[in-house]
């Protein structure tokens, strides 16, 4: 990760310049929120980044990610609707 997008957050730990402010918004974000984005540095992102799970990507709810669209002005993430299974379709 380059020093320059980076701010120390503690003598051991950075954090991406822009998640320290509100609403966080990281450097390495490209595009526009609730349009589409993509992240920069998709494959040198953090561990925190890649321990974040989007709502439902997993079938678990993640109430940061809620918090995280809401400082945006976004709704939460509709969990999936599961497929209904018809009774005349079980064999
Ligand atoms: S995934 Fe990418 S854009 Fe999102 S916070 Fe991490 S470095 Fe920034």
């Amino acid at each position: 990760m380059p020093d320059s997008m980076v701010i120390p957050i503690n003598s051991t730990y950075v954090a991406m310049i822009g998640t320290d402010r509100k609403p966080a918004r990281c450097n390495a974000l490209m595009g526009d929120i609730g349009q589409g984005v993509r992240c920069t540095m998709y494959e040198k992102r953090s561990s925190s980044c890649q321990e974040f799970q989007a709502s439902w990507e997993n079938g678990e709810h993640n109430p940061h990610c809620d918090a995280a669209r809401a400082a945006h002005g976004l709704p939460p993430i509709d969990p999936p609707i599961e497929p209904s299974i018809s009774p005349d379709r079980v064999a």
